[in-house]
């Protein structure tokens, strides 16, 4: 079975970006030809008759470096503070270059109290659903500036995930600073052999995962998004963790392209997501 194939026909499709692809490494200033790009693809799958979800980091790292609080750790009150400082800049600039494709877009800041709780989640999926029929791009983030660690979501690898289960996406690309899973760290060892596809998430799988990712910006690392790709999957959509230092790479995945490491749909009729949000 060819499953590169079937990622041609996705309808519903959830794309997430996280704070070090959408950042200069060595300034921590946005990058605005990717994220320009990015809008393009995006709006272009939306003209392709694609519903589009796009979850999007950011507001902590927009936020320091607006404050100039760009280097060592923040307390989680400055965290909070830069978060929201960097959400509204972040949102300013997404609605500024989608507009010039006429392409318009929403913010939707979720937290996992909400989630977890009735009617809150089923007024989320509305949201969700209504706004992708009317043809907006809603744009996703953790609400860092109340989520503290006891209620978050964990990263936004996983919170990408919830979204894809909450609103039926069949794909959902993870977009990193890594070409996708290895069967080690390709950092520190060179034997280490490139998975091209996962159709079962197993032990050994899951200890492969080590934290791979070697950025500072974001949260996520390889375990992070073997968990996402738990949820993912189990809910019935792809997952496809691919380098987003050139962002066509989502049009390459679409067009069923061998690129970067595709999680195979195993849709569990079991599967519950509140009990993955407990
Ligand atoms: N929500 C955080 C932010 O926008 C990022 C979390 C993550 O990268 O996992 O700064």
């Amino acid at each position: 079975m060819n499953y590169r194939e079937d990622l041609k026909n996705m309808k519903r499709i959830v794309v997430k970006i996280g704070s070090s692809s959408l950042t200069h490494k060595e300034t921590g200033d946005l990058d605005l030809l990717k994220l320009e790009k990015l809008v393009r693809v995006l709006t272009n799958l939306r003209n392709q008759g694609k519903d589009v979800i796009l979850v999007s980091s950011g507001a902590i790292a927009v936020g320091r470096k607006q404050m100039g609080l760009n280097h060592g750790r923040l307390t989680l009150p400055q965290k909070q503070a830069c978060a929201a400082i960097g959400q509204a800049q972040l949102m300013m600039i997404y609605q500024k270059l989608f507009s010039e494709y006429g392409q318009k877009v929403a913010q939707i800041l979720m937290t996992k109290v909400t989630m977890v709780n009735e009617p809150n989640k089923t007024n989320a999926i509305n949201t969700f659903n209504e706004l992708l029929s009317m043809g907006v791009i809603p744009i996703v983030n953790e609400n860092d500036t109340v989520s503290t660690y006891e209620i978050k979501f964990g990263d936004n690898d996983r919170l990408s995930a919830i979204v894809s289960s909450l609103t039926g996406a069949k794909l959902l690309i993870l977009l990193s600073d890594i070409d996708g899973m290895y069967t080690d760290d390709p950092n520190t060892n060179e034997n280490a052999e490139f998975i091209d596809i996962v159709d079962e998430i197993d032990d050994s799988l899951e200890k492969m995962g080590k934290n791979t990712s070697s950025s500072k910006v974001g949260t996520g690392g390889m375990r992070t998004k073997i968990g996402a790709a738990k949820i993912a999957t189990k809910s019935g959509a792809y997952m496809v963790i691919a380098n987003g230092s050139n962002v066509n790479i989502i049009e390459d995945i679409i067009d069923g392209e061998d690129v970067g490491t595709l999680f195979v749909a195993n849709e569990e009729d079991s599967f519950d997501l509140d009990e993955e949000l407990k």
